[in-house]
């Protein structure tokens, strides 16, 4: 991210430079042969003076002096060759002072956000302790069967929140993790991926009665990907689809491939989004519906977020087609090869 951006400021101090040095060499060669023309023109009536002047027996022994049009020609040719030498000159010198320059300019800039980064990373990391023992103290609260209705309503709750917590620990370190690290990629089988990341969320399914069809294609379909990362991305997909679905619904998966890349689908007949709604969705902490209460459905926002952070490690994109109503269709697009 800041190589890309060290580049781009050594772009705009080359273009800076190169507008003044640009303005710079015309005025300065439009100046220099009008000096040039007019000395021309003094240089040929002093000569045609002193020539009227002379004896004519003088005047065929005297060698002429002339200076010709083509030699006026050349020295403007060659005042503009040294224009053009000199620019490229500074130019060169300009694009490593430039980058050296704008690496020193974003060094704190990159610092501060390495130590926020590295803030949230330790400060989700820290929160996921607690957060399990609550989560585990509350189930195992939940299963005393001598509990009140309204104590196990409150519960209920609670636990629901606490799940709520835990997926935005998790995708907070998951962001500060894919910002920061290399992924080592690997030739992943689509096949084991997908059924796993099935597997993942189907206690969820169940509980809505919602079905997940895999559509039929070519088992032994691969992709060069991080394998956790990949099986990440497919869950938050089928997750999203699961929330944003009424129950008894149904929910497609499927893949595609070309030579150079493979696409995966995930199409729900869910509550769809609105077109307000859909260019922001990938934006962190971007809830569509912010009516809806956390526990209920959803998470914080960060679900998207990360699967686009994702498939960009993979040199790769995440797409969505909605109908508000009617359903979504978020399509993975990787490259087979890294
Ligand atoms: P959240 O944890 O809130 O689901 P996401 O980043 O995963 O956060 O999604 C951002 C928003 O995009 C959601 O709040 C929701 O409004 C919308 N969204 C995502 N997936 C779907 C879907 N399959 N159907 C309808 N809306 C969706």
């Amino acid at each position: 991210m800041f190589t890309k951006a060290r580049i781009k400021l050594t772009g705009w101090y080359l273009l800076v430079f190169l507008m003044i040095s640009t303005t710079f060499s015309v005025v300065f060669y439009v100046r220099t042969a009008s000096v040039i023309d007019a000395e021309f023109e003094r240089v040929q009536q002093r000569l045609m003076l002193e020539e009227d002047n002379m004896f004519p027996g003088m005047r065929q022994q005297a060698p002429r002096f002339q200076i010709l049009p083509e030699d006026i020609e050349h020295a403007k040719q060659q005042i503009v060759y040294e224009l053009l030498l000199i620019n490229v000159a500074l130019s060169s010198i300009i694009v490593i002072a430039g980058y050296i320059l704008s690496g020193q300019t974003l060094k704190p800039i990159e610092n501060a956000m390495e130590e926020q980064k590295r803030f949230i990373a330790d400060a989700a990391h820290e929160l996921r302790t607690p957060i399990t023992a609550l989560k585990t103290a509350t189930e195992v609260n939940l299963m005393d069967e001598e509990l009140q209705d309204v104590a196990r309503e409150v519960l209920t709750d609670n636990l629901a929140d606490i799940k709520g917590l835990e997926s935005l620990t998790n995708n907070l370190l998951e962001l500060a993790r894919h910002d920061t690290n290399h992924l080592p990629m690997e030739d992943v089988n689509l096949k084991e991926i997908l059924n796993e990341a099935i597997e993942k969320v189907s206690p969820l399914a169940k509980q809505k009665n919602i079905q997940i069809n895999q559509n039929a294609f070519d088992q032994g379909l691969s992709v060069c990907a991080h394998s956790e990362s990949l099986m990440r991305m497919v869950v938050i997909l089928l997750d999203n689809a699961i929330k944003y679905s009424s129950d008894q619904s149904t929910i497609d998966v499927f893949v595609s491939g070309t030579k150079q890349t493979v696409s995966i689908s995930v199409s729900d007949h869910g509550i769809g989004i609105s077109p307000e709604h859909l260019p922001n969705i990938f934006q962190r902490f971007y809830r569509a519906d912010q009516s809806r209460s956390r526990s209920k459905a959803g998470g914080f926002g960060l679900g998207l977020s990360v699967a686009d952070e994702i498939a960009r490690k993979h040199n790769g994109s995440i797409h969505v087609e909605s109908v508000e109503g009617q359903g979504s269709t978020f399509t993975i697009t990787l490259p087979r090869k890294s």
